[in-house]
């Protein structure tokens, strides 16, 4: 009978931060189902695809799907959808499939998704675990998270940079994921808040040719977040 299907991380960009369990997968799948982005031109983007490429794992198997960026949920919701439906297919004809995810696949990921639907048709699917992006910028420039009792909160969404502020105020560590969808309340804040708290910012971590890291505050004024940016802030007395 079929095997269950396998949702590997891949862990942000740089190929070598997959786990070994991860590789065994890719390495055993006979199709491998990667998110992509549709350029302006038609053709796609897809960071897996090329993470995939560099681990050295043959294309023959790998099969792009777009995933809608737009702020309407209906057109994702529509790709989730036709790849279910794809995945599905495949796998009652019997293949291993696997479907990646950047950074970790439980965290902010469209492959959770995708998951529902197989699993709401009997399908049964496991999930390996991966290095999250904000571990690996982290760890990157040697920055750490949290110790002893400090505490960590995860923001995706701001209304306003009085939010960022009362919550750069309460003293937590914060992670700024998709910052690109509030570049000017984080630019904002930046002009006010006070000098022991720092901003830790990441472009494109683990991508030789364009990551991009700077804590200095003129110079995050100066950029143009990318969709793969996010920021650490902390109070470092
Ligand atoms: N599943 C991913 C998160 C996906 S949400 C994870 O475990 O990290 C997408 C957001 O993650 C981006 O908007 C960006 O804020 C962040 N991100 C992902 N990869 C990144 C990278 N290589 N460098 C900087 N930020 C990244």
């Amino acid at each position: 009978m079929s095997y269950c299907i396998t949702i590997v991380s891949l862990g942000p960009g740089d190929s070598e931060l997959i786990t070994l369990k991860g590789l065994n997968s890719l390495r055993e799948a006979d199709y491998i189902f990667c998110p992509a982005t549709v350029r302006s031109d038609g053709t796609m983007l897809s960071r897996a695809q090329e993470i995939l490429a560099e681990l050295g794992i043959s294309s023959s198997g790998i099969c792009l799907f777009p995933v809608a960026m737009n702020e309407n949920r209906r057109y994702a919701t529509d790709d989730y959808a036709d790849v279910a439906r794809m995945i599905a297919e495949k796998y009652r004809a019997g293949y291993k499939i696997v479907l990646t995810a950047e950074g970790d696949a439980g965290f902010y990921s469209s492959s959770a998704y995708v998951s529902d639907i197989l699993t709401a048709q009997g399908i049964s699917v496991e999930r390996i675990a991966g290095v999250p992006a904000f571990i690996a910028c982290a760890a990157s420039e040697n920055i750490r998270i949290s110790e002893q009792d400090e505490e960590m909160t995860v923001i995706t969404y701001l209304a306003s940079a009085e939010e960022l502020i009362t919550r750069i105020g309460e003293g937590r560590t914060l992670v700024l994921m998709k910052a690109s969808r509030f570049e000017s309340l984080v630019k904002e804040t930046l002009k006010v808040a006070p000098d022991n708290v720092i901003f830790h910012y990441f472009e494109n971590t683990g991508i030789a040719s364009k990551q991009f890291y700077t804590c200095r505050r003129g110079e995050i004024l100066t950029r143009r977040f990318p969709y793969f940016s996010l920021l650490l802030i902390r109070r470092e007395d």
